[in-house]
Formats: structure tokens, sequence, C-alpha cells
């Protein structure tokens, strides 16, 4: 409960919020962590942190 999805950090300097609901409760971040490859740089290895916390709609920071 809670958990809402994930946000993945590259090193590169982009970042994604995927959904929790893709992945079977089993699998732990560290798991999406490997096997995530970004779409900009290509490179494995991002910084996966889990998303408790929706940013409202319509707030542009
Ligand atoms: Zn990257």
């Amino acid at each position: 409960m809670g958990l809402r999805g994930v946000l993945v950090y590259c090193h590169c300097g982009r970042h994604i919020a995927l959904d929790a609901d893709r992945w079977p409760y089993s699998v732990r971040l560290s798991e999406l962590e490997q096997r995530f490859v970004c779409q900009g740089c290509g490179s494995r290895g991002a910084d996966v942190r889990p998303d408790f916390a929706p940013p409202k709609m319509g707030t542009n920071v």
C-alpha cells in the first residue's frame, strides 16, 4: 500500500516514472535497477526510488 510506482534516475540526467503494477511484488527495486535500460544513453544500473508521494497535477516546479 502507498507505493504507486517508482522513479528511475539515470546518471545521464534522465528520469522516468514507472507504474508499480508492471511488476509482481516479488521483484525488488534493486532488481529493477539492474534490468532497467535508459532510453537516452542505453546504459544499465539506474537509480530506482519508490514513488510514495504523487506530484500534484498542474504543479510544475
Ligand atoms: Zn541515461
